[in-house]
């Protein structure tokens, strides 16, 4: 069984539509695909009824947290979408958005990157606009190689000469919100250094003492000696190691599959789980 569970369409950065998303994910093999796009559940409506038969879609949201002044992602998994808090809370991180690229794109302005917004609009299409896109403005106007170029100080990386801070959830709220709705959490890419700095691992003992239910461990941004101390905190700390590719479509190297999460553990998040149920396909249109 091959279990996929974070990855991103066009409802937030990615490049594929939901649909599409679910076709690859059943055409590359997979049994099992989260799709957990940023602060948002819009797409998870599309990604159903598209769904492929013998594809079982986990329906989940990637939630921008904040800790101590240092970003990090939680991953939200089978909760109810209707919940309020969380609803709340994802709107306000989202509301954020567009006035916060806006912003980006002034900061880059005066450092002479001659983007523009509706630049950076067209490419995030009818995805809510983040950080990528900008990123990929400046690729499109040869300031950089690759998008990863583009997550560095000396542009967007997290405190980079043309980063602005977003509205953030703290991330033991993001728990407290995420349990209230039935879910299940994941702290994702935990060590991922390379996007800027990371909160501390000592956090992950005070996180799992909140409730966190488990770790990303194999993850595109983390090395081979990263993992091993990773397996080592959650092994310790009782927490659930998974592994996904954190797709983004063409936006991104990775594969769908690259990196895959035991189905025990897979087993586990449903058991935990009471918000809502995966949702096997049925063959969709
Ligand atoms: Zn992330
Ligand atoms: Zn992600």
């Amino acid at each position: 069984m091959r279990i996929d569970l974070h990855t991103h369409s066009t409802a937030s950065d990615g490049t594929d539509t939901p649909a599409q998303l679910v076709r690859k994910a059943a055409a590359t093999g997979l049994d099992v695909v989260a799709l957990t796009d940023h602060d948002t559940t819009r797409g998870h409506a599309e990604a159903v009824a598209a769904l492929p038969e013998g594809l079982t879609l986990v329906t989940g949201a990637e939630l921008s947290c904040r800790l101590d002044g240092v970003s990090m992602h939680m991953l939200a998994y089978l909760f109810d979408p209707e919940e309020p808090a969380l609803l709340a809370e994802r709107e306000l991180v989202r509301d954020d958005r567009v006035p916060r690229a806006r912003a980006m794109v002034a900061r880059l302005n005066e450092l002479g990157v001659p983007v523009t917004w509706e630049q950076v609009a067209r490419i995030a299409g009818d995805g809510s606009v983040g950080r990528p896109h900008v990123a990929s403005a400046l690729v499109e106007l040869g300031v950089v190689p690759t998008v990863n170029d583009a997550f560095t100080a000396d542009w967007l990386a997290d405190g980079g000469r043309a980063h602005v801070d977003k509205h953030e959830t703290d991330p033991f709220e993001a728990l407290r919100l995420i349990k209230g709705a039935g879910g299940v959490a994941v702290f994702a890419h935990p060590a991922a250094a390379k996007r800027g700095r990371t909160v501390p691992e000592t956090a992950i003992a005070d996180l799992a003492a909140a409730g966190l239910d488990g770790i990303e461990v194999d993850h595109m941004d983390h090395d081979a000696e990263t993992r091993a101390r990773l397996r080592g905190t959650a092994k310790e700390l009782g927490l659930l190691v998974t592994g996904s590719s954190d797709y983004h479509g063409s936006r991104k190297t990775c594969v769908l599959g690259e990196y895959t999460t035991d189905p025990e553990v897979y087993g586990e998040i449903t058991r935990r789980a009471f918000g809502a149920f995966p949702v096997p396909g049925a063959g969709g249109a």
